[in-house]
């Protein structure tokens, strides 16, 4: 027997009106890329965004085509997202920050027939211009008066190209199982792959990162993803803010941490979003100007470790709740987000902030386990570290034209990093399974050692990386950035860590640099320093 409920189905889409209808008024706030604050509202941004659905209609932007967007978060991407998806297509984020042959592969794989570009890629296009085969447009992010000459034949300021578009359009009906976005993950080896999110999925995953103790969006927040759009889609934040009519602001290009505190304070921010170095900035900027945010009660930490040194400051200095969170583009992206269940309520000081240092539990419709590398499950006890794999609706089956299947006999795909779980459910990431530090048989957690070793005072940052070692297999090198104007000693942070852990796990020893490489979405590129220091000789090298 069926279920006697209506066919209503999961269209992103549907989130604008709903936004639109109920909460229409609700400000969208952005620093514009031309550089002014612009301010709109949801109902407004409807209307602009099925005047983009009707002029990709008119150009002839049918169901299941890719359409491209490389932009900053402002009100305009926004209104593009939901007019690409208003038309039935598939809005495709390309970050910026990937090698521009990398950018090339991947416009060329989607076969994107229209790229959307802020001014500031607009020479990056003109320079990728030749390799591009699939796109038929190029629409500028700006209006006529800023439109600069351009090399390209076919570019058109968006404002122009909206201009003879009134808004008279009805949405495109889709299969709630249709493409809805693309967004390409960024390995360290290999072509980037191609993760296609369904609307089904989008609305489902927005669902599950707002209820109450994953992110708890309200309407009576004001929320700044300083997550770009084409970060793994936004940790959702584009389609969760306007479904709960939580209000808006998108911070542009600037996102140093004197621009992000200025809109944080100016607009009132209640809930923000960022990796783990913007939140450095930010704190940087504040303990040397003194400056507080009142408004500000929650941010959200995710796309690398959090140091427990950021969560302690910004708890115990800046009365602002920390919310850890794991996720990865081929989750939607939310895996899971440390909020205290009851179980932990007791826990005060250290001991809250060794909870809070773990990435958290799952939400409902998403699944965790850890096994070994015959794929045997392992126990939850917060010590045995495994392979992390997960499944549920918003989590990748399949890449885009890859036959490679991804998920084990259960249904569970394997997300390359290594974890702990203990009893209550709460997941801690020690490692990318490919990082981890094999000594004498034992896993040692590089990332565990990074974030105690940067909460050293005079380290900006760190890394750890395994150098080979005749007796032990690999030895962990810790790789110090010294903070400006500072000259740590290595005794000084051996000393840090002393106590902190294992004796077995302290670095054989510490060299500092003056920089550390990143990837596009700005995570250790630890390839980069495994080549850099492949001569390196361990001074435990001869010792037993
Ligand atoms: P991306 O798809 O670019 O968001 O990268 C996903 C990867 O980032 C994950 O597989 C993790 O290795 C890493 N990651 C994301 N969030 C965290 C976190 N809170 N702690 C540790 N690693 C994280």
């Amino acid at each position: 027997m069926q279920g006697l409920m209506q066919d209503w189905p999961l269209l992103v889409h549907k989130i604008l009106d709903h936004a639109a209808i109920q909460h229409g008024g609700r400000e969208v706030v952005s620093r514009s890329v031309e550089g002014p604050i612009h301010r709109t509202d949801y109902s407004e941004l409807r209307h602009r965004s099925l005047r983009v659905a009707q002029a990709l209609d008119r150009f002839g932007i049918v169901g299941g085509d890719r359409v491209a967007t490389l932009a900053w978060n402002t009100w305009r991407h926004l209104e593009i997202w939901y007019g690409i998806n208003g038309v039935g297509a598939i809005y495709h984020t390309i970050n910026p920050r990937l090698f521009p042959e990398q950018i090339a592969y991947i416009v060329n794989h989607a076969a994107d027939r229209i790229l959307f570009t802020d001014l500031t890629f607009l020479p990056l296009v003109e320079a990728l211009a030749g390799h591009l085969k699939t796109l038929e447009l190029v629409v500028v992010m700006t209006d006529a008066e800023h439109m600069p000459d351009s090399k390209l034949a076919n570019a058109v300021s968006y404002e122009e190209w909206i201009a003879g578009c009134d808004g008279n359009f009805v949405w495109k009906d889709v299969d709630e199982n249709a493409a809805s976005g693309m967004c390409y993950t960024s390995g360290t080896t290999g072509n980037p792959k191609g993760v296609v999110y369904s609307h089904r999925s989008n609305i489902l995953h927005a669902m599950m990162a707002a209820a109450t103790d994953m992110m708890g969006l309200s309407f009576n927040d004001t929320v700044l993803p300083v997550v770009p759009m084409f970060h793994a889609n936004c940790w959702s934040l584009a389609f969760a803010a306007p479904m709960n009519g939580a209000r808006l602001v998108m911070p542009g290009a600037k996102m140093d941490g004197a621009s992000i505190w200025e809109l944080l304070d100016s607009e009132k921010v209640t809930l923000s979003a960022a990796v783990p170095t913007v939140w450095m900035m930010l704190l940087q900027h504040m303990e040397e100007t003194g400056k507080k945010l009142p408004h500000l009660t929650r941010v959200v930490i995710g796309g690398a470790a959090c140091p427990r040194v950021i969560i302690d400051k910004f708890e115990n200095d800046y009365d602002v709740q920390v919310i850890h969170a794991w996720g990865m583009t081929e989750l939607s992206p939310l895996g899971t987000v440390c909020t205290i269940k009851p179980e932990y309520g007791g826990l005060r000081g250290e001991a809250l902030l060794d909870i809070k240092e773990t990435q958290g539990h799952p939400p409902f419709g998403v699944e965790i386990k850890i096994t070994n590398d015959a794929g045997k499950s392992l126990p939850w006890d917060g010590k045995t570290f495994g392979r992390l794999k997960v499944r549920g609706p918003a989590i990748a089956r399949a890449y885009y034209r890859d036959d490679s299947d991804i998920l084990d006999d259960e249904g569970y795909m394997d997300t390359g990093d290594v974890a702990t779980i203990d009893q209550n459910g709460y997941m801690r990431i020690t490692d990318r399974s490919k990082d981890v530090i094999k000594s004498g048989g034992e896993w040692i957690s590089s990332i565990d050692l990074e974030n105690i070793a940067v909460g050293h005072p005079h380290v900006a940052e760190a890394a750890v990386i395994g150098i080979a070692h005749p007796k032990w297999d690999e030895r962990p090198l810790l790789i110090v950035v010294p903070k400006k104007g500072e000259t740590p000693e290595a005794e000084s942070i051996l000393a840090h860590l002393e106590g902190k852990v294992a004796k077995w796990w302290m670095p054989d020893a510490v060299v500092f640099v003056e920089e550390i490489p990143h990837t596009a979405t700005g995570k250790i590129q630890k390839m980069a320093l495994r080549e850099k220091f492949s001569d390196y000789v361990l001074p435990t090298a001869d010792q037993d």
